[in-house]
Protein backbone atom coordinates (compact mmCIF):
# COMPACT_ATOMS: atom_id res chain seq x y z
CA UNK A 1 0.00 0.00 0.00
CA UNK A 2 2.76 2.68 1.17
CA UNK A 3 5.07 1.53 -1.80
CA UNK A 4 2.14 2.20 -4.42
CA UNK A 5 1.70 5.45 -2.85
CA UNK A 6 5.83 6.66 -3.45
CA UNK A 7 5.05 4.93 -7.20
CA UNK A 8 2.10 7.66 -7.16
CA UNK A 9 4.17 10.22 -5.85
CA UNK A 10 7.11 10.03 -7.95
CA UNK A 11 4.91 9.50 -11.09
CA UNK A 12 3.36 12.79 -10.41
CA UNK A 13 6.70 14.07 -9.94
CA UNK A 14 8.05 13.30 -13.17
CA UNK A 15 5.14 14.05 -14.99
CA UNK A 16 5.97 17.70 -13.42
CA UNK A 17 9.50 17.65 -14.46
CA UNK A 18 8.02 16.55 -17.98
CA UNK A 19 5.71 19.28 -18.26
CA UNK A 20 8.28 21.52 -17.12
CA UNK A 21 11.01 20.62 -20.05
CA UNK A 22 8.12 21.00 -22.63
CA UNK A 23 7.25 24.01 -21.64
CA UNK A 24 11.21 25.08 -21.96
CA UNK A 25 11.38 23.22 -25.63
CA UNK A 26 8.45 25.55 -26.98
CA UNK A 27 9.76 28.41 -25.02
CA UNK A 28 12.87 28.23 -26.61
CA UNK A 29 11.65 26.66 -30.38
CA UNK A 30 8.72 30.39 -29.70
CA UNK A 31 12.19 32.44 -29.36
CA UNK A 32 14.27 30.94 -31.90
CA UNK A 33 11.28 31.60 -34.58
CA UNK A 34 10.47 35.15 -33.14
CA UNK A 35 14.46 36.11 -33.64
CA UNK A 36 14.01 34.58 -37.23
CA UNK A 37 11.29 35.97 -38.42
CA UNK A 38 12.68 38.86 -36.83
CA UNK A 39 15.42 39.17 -38.67
CA UNK A 40 13.84 38.43 -41.84
CA UNK A 41 11.47 41.59 -41.59
CA UNK A 42 14.52 43.45 -40.84
CA UNK A 43 17.09 42.48 -43.59
CA UNK A 44 13.80 43.12 -45.94
CA UNK A 45 12.89 46.89 -44.57
CA UNK A 46 17.02 47.65 -44.73
CA UNK A 47 17.21 45.31 -47.85
CA UNK A 48 18.18 48.37 -50.07
CA UNK A 49 20.17 50.13 -47.22
CA UNK A 50 22.55 46.97 -46.48
CA UNK A 51 23.47 46.46 -50.50
CA UNK A 52 24.01 49.94 -50.41
CA UNK A 53 26.05 49.90 -47.19
CA UNK A 54 27.98 46.64 -48.99
CA UNK A 55 27.99 48.31 -52.31
CA UNK A 56 30.03 51.04 -51.20
CA UNK A 57 33.08 49.26 -49.80
CA UNK A 58 32.81 46.30 -52.42
CA UNK A 59 32.77 48.34 -55.85
CA UNK A 60 35.83 50.22 -54.63
CA UNK A 61 38.00 50.00 -56.90
CA UNK A 62 35.71 48.25 -59.87
CA UNK A 63 34.30 49.37 -62.83
CA UNK A 64 30.08 49.94 -61.81
CA UNK A 65 27.43 49.76 -63.54
CA UNK A 66 25.74 52.86 -65.34
CA UNK A 67 22.51 51.31 -64.59
CA UNK A 68 23.72 51.64 -60.82
CA UNK A 69 24.51 55.51 -60.99
CA UNK A 70 23.35 59.07 -61.47
CA UNK A 71 24.74 61.20 -64.11
CA UNK A 72 23.55 64.36 -62.91
CA UNK A 73 23.89 63.64 -59.05
CA UNK A 74 27.39 62.05 -59.74
CA UNK A 75 26.60 59.04 -56.81
CA UNK A 76 25.74 55.64 -56.47
CA UNK A 77 22.15 55.10 -55.78
CA UNK A 78 19.92 52.89 -53.79
CA UNK A 79 18.14 51.42 -56.76
CA UNK A 80 18.67 50.40 -60.49
CA UNK A 81 18.54 54.07 -61.99
CA UNK A 82 16.07 55.03 -65.52
CA UNK A 83 17.78 55.02 -68.52
CA UNK A 84 17.54 57.82 -71.23
CA UNK A 85 18.66 58.59 -74.80
CA UNK A 86 19.85 62.25 -75.26
CA UNK A 87 21.68 63.66 -78.44
CA UNK A 88 22.34 59.91 -79.83
CA UNK A 89 23.67 58.90 -76.07
CA UNK A 90 22.53 56.77 -73.18
CA UNK A 91 22.25 58.37 -69.87
CA UNK A 92 21.01 56.96 -66.57
CA UNK A 93 19.36 59.18 -63.59
CA UNK A 94 17.41 58.39 -60.42
CA UNK A 95 14.02 60.80 -61.14
CA UNK A 96 12.43 63.18 -63.28
CA UNK A 97 14.37 66.35 -62.05
CA UNK A 98 17.73 64.58 -62.44
CA UNK A 99 16.29 64.28 -65.94
CA UNK A 100 15.08 67.58 -66.34
CA UNK A 101 18.68 69.30 -65.04
CA UNK A 102 21.10 66.94 -67.48
CA UNK A 103 19.01 68.10 -70.26
CA UNK A 104 19.01 71.57 -69.04
CA UNK A 105 22.44 71.50 -68.79
CA UNK A 106 23.84 69.16 -70.79
CA UNK A 107 26.86 70.58 -72.13
CA UNK A 108 27.67 71.21 -68.30
CA UNK A 109 26.27 67.83 -66.40
CA UNK A 110 26.29 64.96 -69.25
CA UNK A 111 30.40 65.96 -69.18
CA UNK A 112 32.91 65.19 -66.72
CA UNK A 113 36.79 65.62 -66.06
CA UNK A 114 38.58 62.14 -66.19
CA UNK A 115 40.03 61.62 -62.17
CA UNK A 116 43.22 61.08 -63.47
CA UNK A 117 44.38 62.68 -66.68
CA UNK A 118 41.36 66.05 -66.26
CA UNK A 119 40.14 65.30 -69.92
CA UNK A 120 37.09 66.17 -70.71
CA UNK A 121 34.54 63.21 -71.23
CA UNK A 122 30.88 62.45 -72.52
CA UNK A 123 29.83 60.77 -68.88
CA UNK A 124 27.75 57.89 -71.44
CA UNK A 125 30.83 57.00 -72.62
CA UNK A 126 33.05 56.75 -69.47
CA UNK A 127 33.96 53.97 -67.77
CA UNK A 128 32.29 54.73 -63.62
CA UNK A 129 33.98 54.14 -60.26
CA UNK A 130 33.92 55.11 -56.71
CA UNK A 131 35.90 58.01 -55.76
CA UNK A 132 36.37 56.63 -52.19
CA UNK A 133 35.78 53.77 -50.49
CA UNK A 134 32.19 54.09 -48.20
CA UNK A 135 31.10 56.89 -50.31
CA UNK A 136 28.54 57.09 -53.06
CA UNK A 137 30.49 59.81 -54.70
CA UNK A 138 31.49 58.71 -58.30
CA UNK A 139 34.19 59.44 -60.90
CA UNK A 140 34.33 58.86 -64.83
CA UNK A 141 37.18 57.72 -66.39
CA UNK A 142 38.22 58.00 -70.70
CA UNK A 143 39.65 54.48 -70.65
CA UNK A 144 40.54 51.60 -68.65
CA UNK A 145 44.07 52.72 -68.57
CA UNK A 146 43.33 55.78 -66.81
CA UNK A 147 41.00 53.98 -64.45
CA UNK A 148 43.60 51.33 -63.12
CA UNK A 149 46.01 54.16 -62.55
CA UNK A 150 43.89 56.29 -60.24
CA UNK A 151 43.07 53.16 -58.08
CA UNK A 152 47.08 52.07 -58.16
CA UNK A 153 47.41 55.63 -57.01
CA UNK A 154 44.59 55.89 -54.46
CA UNK A 155 46.24 52.83 -53.09
CA UNK A 156 49.49 54.07 -52.81
CA UNK A 157 48.15 57.06 -50.39
ZN1 LIG B 1 19.53 61.82 -59.47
Amino acid sequence: MKKRKINKEALKKKEILDNKRFNKTILISFMILSLLIFTVLIFYTYRCSTLFYYRTRVLYGKEISSDLVCFNENKLKHHKTIPFKYNHNNFYVCSNNCKLSLTINYNKVAMALDAFSGDTILKSRAIIGLKKKKNPTIVYFKNKVNFNRYYRKQNKK
